[in-house]
């Protein structure tokens, strides 16, 4: 989109806070965009997705700070557009549902500015549904009415028609104004709604924080009080919100209330964090390393051209395996030119990778640990003068190396990536971490400890260590920390299994 020197705005729906609930054009404005925009219900995760060099810029609240105005954030939106820049104003849930998107997108329409509005997931629909609260079923209504329980305070009376809604019925979402439930409530009760009216409030709904709380119209004011129930909610008064007993289902899952850092590549990160995410857990990405290419790419460069002389390739990562094809790929069209090489590749991520490029892994070491690979080379048969390419990361382990050899092997050492410590943090993951800390933060690898530990964050207080496997979990001891989870099996799924196990056997010791 640079290429283009006319600026324009998209008016991006953010979706209610669920990263899954993110539409595929909402993801690709943001990784094309010059400038992001964006506000405190706008999941800063999705951030992550934008180009390194994107200005990204928060006009939310701040504690203790007022916002940026609205005034304020019009003028920015045409000054970067005016620019010639691609502007994302990206917004929580759908742009158009409340929130003051009509009225950017009016002033960026007065203004003779090209714009695109990208619809989101809104909060009033996605809320409820996390709550197991269908807004409309056939039994109990047919009609739903979306109300604001925040005017502007510019209107002399009160636009909502209290007497209206009382007789509409139906399902009614009200999105903002917890604050005045008690006066809206005694409003509609005032009205002739019956003070039994089943109530649902879902804050933060769709995010590893959501909380429900359920009452009836007379009670719910009082019990959100007593709960200190804040926003940001949605209110749901209807007969549909006793479905919940039914149909709740996220507030079930096995991870839910928990807060688990990861600290991947950010490219990596995503499986683990789904995987975490689809438990219930609340995820905080913190990636605290980045692959870059090896210090002598010409060098790697040269050995991936002359892989077809050696009999074995080991890889020991999936980075490896992808950084070797992305250049052999562009040397040969044909994958045939690797020759009679056999491959081999410690564990099972890895393994994948090298299927994905459709060849065969001869050797698989079950456990993802260097050494065992060694032994399984012992196993089947002498490698004595066999020429063996040990594909890795640079300044890695070295034990393949000397294991290899000492079996007689010609090992060449091929460095097909760097890890380097991850600087940036356009998600505001640490603020994050330091503000709400986390039950558990998640170690895939031995660098992962020492780039975690090497940016020196406060350790938040009760925040326990879950590591991928025993070399992992010996470099956290090393470092002087206590591991209370490992995997057994020492892959992604491995890693969240034993998460899952260690959270449940703690809800059973508790209970
Ligand atoms: N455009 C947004 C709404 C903006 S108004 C949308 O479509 O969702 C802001 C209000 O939205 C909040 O006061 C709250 O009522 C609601 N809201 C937004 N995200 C929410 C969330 N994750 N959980 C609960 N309420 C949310």
């Amino acid at each position: 989109m640079s290429t283009s020197n006319r600026g324009k705005v998209y008016l991006v729906g953010a979706g209610p806070g669920d990263v899954g609930l993110v539409t595929l054009r909402a993801r690709e404005c943001i990784e094309n965009a010059d400038v992001i925009i964006y506000d405190h219900l706008a999941n800063p995760e999705t951030l992550g997705w934008a180009r390194d060099d994107a200005e990204i810029i928060y006009v939310g609240k701040t504690p203790g700070e007022s916002r940026t105005n609205q005034n304020e954030i019009n003028v920015l939106l045409l000054e970067k557009a005016r620019q010639g820049k691609q502007v994302v104003r990206l917004k929580g849930g759908d742009p158009f549902v409340f929130g003051r998107g009509a009225e950017e997108a009016q002033a960026i329409a007065d203004a003779g500015i090209p714009f695109e509005i990208v619809p989101g997931i809104t909060s009033s629909i996605a809320g409820p549904a996390y709550a197991g609260i269908p807004i409309t079923h056939r039994a109990h209504n047919s009609h739903v009415t979306f109300f604001t329980g925040h005017e502007d305070p510019a209107k002399a009376e009160s636009a909502i028609d209290y007497a209206a809604l009382a007789k509409l019925g139906g399902t009614q979402v009200m999105l903002m104004g917890v604050e005045r439930l008690g006066s809206i409530t005694s409003e509609m009760l005032k009205h002739g709604v019956r003070g039994e009216l089943p109530v649902a409030l879902v804050r933060w709904a769709t995010t590893g924080q959501q909380e429900t709380l359920t009452g009836t119209l007379r009670d719910i004011a009082q019990k959100a009080v007593a709960n200190g129930f804040a926003a940001p909610a949605v209110a749901v008064f209807g007969e549909v919100v006793g479905l919940r007993d039914q149909l709740n289902w996220y507030e079930k899952r096995p991870l839910l209330g928990k807060r688990i850092v990861v600290t991947r590549t950010r490219k990596q990160a995503s499986v683990l964090s789904s995987k975490l995410r689809s438990l219930g857990a609340d995820v905080i990405e913190l990636p605290t390393i980045r692959i870059e290419p090896p210090s002598d790419l010409r060098e790697f460069a040269q050995l991936v051209q002359d892989s077809h002389i050696y009999d074995w390739i080991v890889f020991t990562s999936a980075n490896g395996v992808e950084a070797f094809f992305n250049i052999f790929f562009k040397l040969y069209d044909d994958a045939r030119e690797i020759g009679a090489v056999r491959i081999a590749a410690i564990g099972p991520a890895t393994a994948q990778r090298v299927k994905d490029f459709h060849l065969h892994v001869d050797l698989q070491p079950k456990e993802f640990v260097a050494e065992d690979v060694v032994r399984e080379f012992k196993k089947q048969g002498s490698i004595e003068n066999l020429k063996v390419l040990v594909v890795r990361a640079e300044k890695a382990r070295d034990v393949l190396l000397k294991g290899l050899s000492a079996l007689g092997a010609i090992v060449d050492e091929g460095f097909a990536y760097r890890n380097v410590p991850e600087t940036r943090d356009p998600t505001g993951a640490r603020k994050q971490l330091a503000t709400l800390g986390a039950d558990l933060i998640t170690f895939t690898s031995s660098s992962t400890v020492e780039n975690f530990l090497a940016l020196a964050l406060p350790w938040p207080k009760g925040m326990l260590v879950a590591s991928i496997g025993p070399i992992t979990s010996q470099t956290a001891r090393d470092k002087g920390l206590k591991v209370a989870v490992e995997a057994k099996r020492h892959d992604i799924d491995g890693l969240v299994e034993a998460i899952r196990d260690f959270f449940a056997g703690k809800a059973a010791t508790k209970s």
